[in-house]
């Protein structure tokens, strides 16, 4: 079987992409490696969502699968895809699960989490490192834990390790904040959250579990420890974009033209993955519609 559209990614972009292509009743699957909701699973409140004055990030995941399984969108998880053939008028989709026929792919993979390459980070990752507040933060009551970053997701999950932590320390590399200036208010009137500036982490350092971190002050040069039970890391994001044969930027973010065309026809992007001035789950979601609606044309001039 040929299908119309295969969406690569079950992320608020790729569920958008679902719901339209569904009601434009073409044939199409969207594919997930890991669960379905992307990583907004793992956010504790969204409040930015317009229609929601606030809502978890799994319940409004679920809302989307709902909506895109009402409107019949198939879905297959635990298929990772390692590369698209593109054979001109047909794209061949290479997953673990083996090869899927279409005639036009929209990729909705989205970003995972960067990790520092700070000493101690591999070893200690599980054992106190960690990339997922909402995950394991509950090991944390009343301990106490750092935060590294100054990014959104830094400071939304400093706030969210507040309710658990009976300390936190954001730890940001220059002395002004990158996140939202509303989450920066909520961070700086937490009494349960202090910050250190202009500074890196060096090391993270436990035998078993993590005990201490050491940090350099980027401005005096001088290192100092700082003893935690946790450390979390938010210093950006790298786009799942390997399988891609596509033009990327520099980082590996996919290059679209406003109608969300990739460089090579009938292949469609949306979401975190591309280059973008912002992401967010309302720019996923408007992402999402755009591709479907070209990929449809695109398939009305095939
Ligand atoms: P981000 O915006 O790229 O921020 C990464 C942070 O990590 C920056 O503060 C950066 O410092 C710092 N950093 C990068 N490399 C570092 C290094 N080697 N050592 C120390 N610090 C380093 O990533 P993000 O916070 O994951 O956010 C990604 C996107 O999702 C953004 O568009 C964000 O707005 C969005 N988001 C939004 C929300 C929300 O509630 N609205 C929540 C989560 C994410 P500099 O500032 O100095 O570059």
């Amino acid at each position: 079987m040929v299908y119309d559209i295969v969406i690569i990614g079950g992320g608020p972009a790729g569920l958008t992409a679902g719901i339209y292509v569904k009601r434009a009743m073409l044939n199409a699957v969207l594919l997930e490696k890991m669960g379905i909701g992307g990583q907004i699973i793992v956010t504790d409140k969204v409040e930015n969502f317009p229609g929601f004055l606030e809502i978890s990030g799994a319940d409004l995941a679920a809302k989307f699968e709902e909506q895109a399984r009402k409107f019949g969108l198939e879905m297959k998880g635990m298929a990772e895809v390692d590369s698209i053939e593109d054979k001109g008028n047909i794209k061949i989709i290479k997953t673990t699960e083996g090869d899927i026929e279409t005639k036009s792919v929209i990729i909705a993979s989205g970003t995972t989490p960067k990790r520092l390459g700070a000493k101690g980070e591999v070893e200690l990752t599980g054992r106190g490192v960690s990339y997922c507040a909402t995950c394991d933060g509950f090991f944390f009551k009343e301990k106490e834990v750092v935060v590294i970053g100054g990014g959104d997701s830094a400071i939304t999950e400093a706030i969210y390790l507040t309710k658990m932590a009976k300390k936190v320390t954001v730890v940001h590399r220059r002395n002004e904040l990158r996140a939202e200036k509303i989450n920066q208010e909520h961070a700086f009137s937490n009494p349960k959250i202090s910050f250190i500036w202009d500074s890196v982490l060096e090391e993270i350092v436990g035998k078993n579990v993590v005990e201490k971190v050491v940090l350099k002050n980027l401005k005096t040069n001088v290192t100092s420890e700082v003893k935690t039970d946790g450390v979390f890391i938010y210093v950006g994001l790298i786009p799942n974009t390997k399988f891609a044969d596509v033009k990327k930027d520099e980082r590996g973010f996919i290059i679209a033209n406003a109608k969300m065309e990739t460089s090579v026809k009938g292949i469609f992007v949306a979401g975190d993955c591309r280059v973008t001035p912002l992401r967010q789950i309302t720019t996923a979601v408007g992402d999402g519609a755009i591709a479907a609606v070209s990929a449809e044309r695109y398939l009305e001039e095939l």
